[in-house]
């Protein structure tokens, strides 16, 4: 293996590094946009959807949550919602 060609491998190497890291920070960019969309969405849901609350205390013992709507899946937790 001469010089030249393992500088330009590892400019290879480090170009698609980098457009990987550069496509991480935009899918989390749109993790964090769509995060804050779907809470101002419940929010709105929330206040909206005329909620058919089902039992769900027995599916997780140590939550306080225990009824989940039919409809919009949001918990019977107005705190969640604010
Ligand atoms: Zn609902």
């Amino acid at each position: 293996m001469n010089q030249p060609e393992t500088k330009t491998s590892s400019e290879s190497l480090i170009s698609e590094r980098d457009a990987l890291k550069k496509e991480i920070f935009r899918a989390e960019a749109i993790i964090r946009e769509n995060r804050e969309k779907i809470n101002s969405l419940e929010k709105q849901i929330w206040r909206c959807c005329v909620h058919d609350w089902k039992y769900i205390g027995d599916e997780d013992y140590y939550s306080r949550i225990r009824y989940q709507c039919k409809k919009c899946d949001l918990y019977r937790n107005q705190y969640m919602y604010q």
